[in-house]
């Protein structure tokens, strides 16, 4: 528990929120900026501001709890679809730095994915520079 972190703080129950699916491992609750109806966020148990601060062990836990939550949201109020993730990082828009993944139900079909937010990076490469990328990557 970090006593200045606001979703320590909620999962400790000193700040309210609107819970919806608990566990040993992770908590997860309704996003108050509701960027969809149903929005949810799902935060590990454990303190860790980034995934690689994260118990691979937790992580587990962690990906079982957003299964579970996505199962609820479907039956609950029966969405289209759903985009999962998380920002990771402050130039990635993460605000709270206790780790946790957004649920998005999608209720209108033609949504754009994740891969819309890649569009201000200049994300276009040819092949050449794939095979680059490629080996950067697996080298690393
Ligand atoms: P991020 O920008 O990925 O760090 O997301 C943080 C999210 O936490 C935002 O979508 C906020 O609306 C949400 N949030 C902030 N404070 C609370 C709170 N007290 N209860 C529920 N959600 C919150
Ligand atoms: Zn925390």
């Amino acid at each position: 528990m970090n006593d200045d972190c606001l979703f320590c703080r909620i999962i400790a129950g000193q700040v309210p929120a609107e819970r919806v699916y608990e566990d040993g491992d992770a908590l997860a609750f309704l996003d108050i900026m509701q960027a969809a109806r149903g929005h949810t966020l799902v935060v590990p148990r454990v303190h860790a501001a980034s995934l690689p601060e994260l118990p691979d062990a937790a992580a587990t836990g962690l990906f079982r709890a957003v299964k579970a939550v996505m199962g609820k949201i479907d039956r609950a109020l029966l969405p289209l679809a759903f985009n999962v993730g998380w920002n990771h990082g402050l130039a990635a828009g993460q605000h709270v730095f206790h780790l946790h993944v957004h649920v998005l139900p999608r209720f209108t079909p033609g949504g754009m994915g994740v891969q819309a937010l890649g569009i201000s990076e200049g994300g276009g490469v040819d092949r050449e520079q794939l095979a680059r990328l490629g080996t950067a990557i697996r080298g690393a």
